[in-house]
């Protein structure tokens, strides 16, 4: 799960890092109201899920409640176009509005968990602001790196080691830098984060250390434990079509491929996705309609697969094991009345009650589906079926 920076901010100011005061608006009226009661000059910000927006335009400087809301006006009536976006962009529907900071010095700041060490690692380095994936890149010696025990989290003596590694290492700025690099560390681990940034933590021109862009990623696995991040939820960024799957306990990812996979179990997915690469195939999508699965959330599965238009065949690999492969016979039956099959569907069944769903199956005679002998045989099937087409 994501949350918006100024959802961030709000956890990282709870946890005694300093932030610039600031309103979250979603009109231009607004934004130029906030503006007035904030006051000086401010920074109008795009709340999206994705970063870039300096570059693209999204993170606007204003002089004047005017300026401001003619920026926020441009924002809300414009997609955003980033590196982290795709060519279509993504509508701007809230703006933060904050009081802007005079920069002397940007930094990077971040929390990822370290799978090599099974520890989460802070990681700082002076080259803030730009895109820390090319400094990782280009110059690696530039991240210094602490691991932190899991349930001591960042000793004293990391924190001032990091803020050394800054050049924050002086005697009042010591203080404030551990402040920040400790209440990091807090929210990280008290929300069960994946990831966690300030980028750029700054220094202003009067000697004051403050976040000024924070971005987090949250284990989905623990936001049931964490009522304050479920209210942070905000369905309307998330992927439309993973919202459903999520409300039918499908395990849903969309990927760029075109040939769309239904599947029964985790695992079986991953082969599926890989065989279907082994024969020359690009996967739509990671889908597992779990072990556990009825008719509705089956017919469901495929209303998900076949209402993206991107989706020009489909591959069902079922193993039944606990799901019952005449369920999924029933499903099959059911979504090609329902929604019909306007792409190829190949089937691959096995294990329990197979011989029932062939025989539904056969006697169904659904137009458009195509029953393979085995995995390979429906991987081959279903390139085919869409090299002809
Ligand atoms: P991002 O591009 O999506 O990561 O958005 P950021 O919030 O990090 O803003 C991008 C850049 O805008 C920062 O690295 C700063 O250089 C600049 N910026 C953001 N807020 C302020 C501000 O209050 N004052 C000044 N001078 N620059 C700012
Ligand atoms: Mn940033």
């Amino acid at each position: 799960m994501k949350v918006h920076e100024y959802q961030a901010r709000e956890l990282l100011a709870s946890a005694g890092v300093p932030v610039p005061a600031s309103e979250v608006v979603e009109t231009a009226d607004a934004a130029r109201t906030a503006h007035e009661r904030i006051g000086g000059r401010v920074v109008v910000k795009a709340q999206v899920f994705a970063g870039g927006r300096g570059k693209a335009g999204f993170v606007k400087l204003c002089d004047t409640p005017q300026a401001t809301a003619e920026a926020a006006a441009f924002m809300l009536g414009n997609r955003m176009v980033s590196k982290q976006t795709g060519s279509e962009g993504i509508a701007v529907k809230k703006l933060l509005v904050a009081a802007a900071v005079d920069i002397a010095k940007e930094y990077y700041v971040g929390m990822v968990v370290d799978r090599g060490q099974s520890a989460p690692v802070m990681m700082v380095s002076k080259e803030g602001g730009v895109e820390i994936e090319e400094v990782a890149a280009r110059n690696p010696d530039a991240i210094i790196k602490e691991w932190l025990h899991p349930h001591l989290g960042l000793q004293p003596f990391q924190a001032s080691r990091l803020a050394y590694a800054l050049g924050l290492g002086d005697k009042p700025m010591l203080k404030a830098a551990s402040k920040v690099l400790r209440g990091l560390a807090d929210v990280f681990l008290r929300y069960d984060c994946s990831l966690a940034e300030i980028n750029p933590l700054i220094t202003t021109t009067d000697g004051e250390l403050l976040a000024i862009d924070a971005k987090m990623n949250f284990d989905d696995n623990a936001v049931f434990r964490h009522k304050a991040l479920q209210a942070m939820f905000d369905p309307s960024e998330e992927n439309a079509h993973e919202l459903r799957a999520k409300e039918h306990d499908l395990s849903y990812i969309a990927l760029d491929g075109n040939i769309g996979c239904l599947v029964n179990g985790a695992g079986l997915a991953m082969s599926t996705m890989d065989i279907i690469k082994l024969h020359g195939g690009e996967p739509a999508n990671f889908l597992d309609v779990g072990g556990s699965v009825t008719t509705e959330g089956a017919v469901e599965a495929f209303r998900i697969i076949l209402s993206d238009d991107r989706v020009k065949g489909v591959l069902v690999n079922i193993f039944g094991g606990i799901a019952k492969c005449d369920t999924i016979a029933e499903a099959l039956i059911a979504a090609a009345k329902e929604v019909g099959f306007n792409v190829p569907v190949v089937v691959r069944l096995e294990g329990t009650n197979v011989e029932k769903a062939r025989s539904m199956l056969k006697e169904a005679a659904v137009p458009g589906l195509i029953s393979a002998a085995d995995l390979t045989d429906a991987a081959r099937k279903v390139v085919a079926a869409l090299n002809a087409a």
